[in-house]
């Protein structure tokens, strides 16, 4: 019913790497960005800020986060100079309600979830960005019905990006083949593309899968996707992936896009 609607996207943004060194998937990515209407503000809920309780970025200028180590000094230069937008905070606000959301105004920024994804979207830094922290104290089931009540902020121009990886255990890596996937994690992996373009709503039953506990070990990577299947439920168009692949056996990179 609005032609302006936003599309919203999850991106399975796998290594800090892949900031410097464009592939397939960033480029997956940008193309993603550049076939869509050019935003107000970007909406995105990174892996990378999971804290206990639900909160948005307020502040007018969010710094660049360098939340890792062992990495090349170039990475820790990468400045990701993009405004905030505070009064967005308010919008979050007022369409989560009666979930409540707390402003952060001094605490976060963007962190490596955001930038290492938006440097390739939108390399000119010059759209604002609003982080959404997820609540780790929460079950499955909030993060898909507080992603589905974001929906409407997607008709006030607004892109809303989940940035994690639906199957990722640190733990388990192996380089001996760097696009392979491990048995179980093409099985999860498979089992989320088949349940968004079917059932989103009900995307938080994947934590009862038998394959959950590996593919997430710590659910932080695979709650941004809850988000993207809210809004997937809330919507009435189908999720199309935009790259599919897997990263050292136990990360998937598979990134999905609504509308
Ligand atoms: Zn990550």
């Amino acid at each position: 019913m609005n032609a302006t609607r936003m599309p919203a996207a999850f991106i399975g943004h796998g290594s800090p790497m892949n900031a410097l060194e464009p592939n397939r998937h960033t480029e997956a990515w940008s193309a993603f960005a550049q076939s869509a209407p050019t935003p107000r503000a970007l909406l995105v809920v990174s892996a990378h800020w999971y804290i206990n309780a639900t909160a948005v970025t307020a502040m007018a200028a969010p710094r660049t986060i360098h939340d890792f180590f062992g990495f090349p000094k170039q990475l820790f230069d990468l400045e990701y100079p993009a405004p905030g937008l505070p009064e967005l905070a308010d919008e979050v606000a007022a369409v989560a309600e009666p979930i409540w959301i707390g402003k952060d105004l001094d605490s976060w920024g963007l962190d490596h979830g955001t930038w290492s994804v938006l440097c390739h979207m939108y390399p000119k830094a010059d759209i604002p960005v609003v982080q959404l922290a997820i609540n780790a104290a929460q079950p499955l089931e909030y993060h898909v019905a507080l992603g589905a009540a974001l929906a409407p902020l997607r008709d006030a121009g607004v892109m809303i990006i989940g940035s994690g990886n639906v199957v990722h255990n640190l733990g388990m890596l192996d380089f001996s083949d760097p696009e392979a996937g491990f048995d179980w994690a093409l099985r999860f992996n498979e089992k989320a593309k088949e349940l968004v373009a079917t059932k989103p709503g009900d995307a938080a039953s994947l934590g009862a899968d038998p394959d959950y506990r590996k593919s997430a070990p710590t659910p932080d990577h695979f709650i941004p996707f809850l988000y993207f299947a809210g809004l997937a439920a809330a919507g009435d168009t189908t999720p199309e992936v935009i790259t599919d692949g897997y990263y050292a056996g136990s990360l998937s990179m598979t990134s999905w896009r609504l509308a």
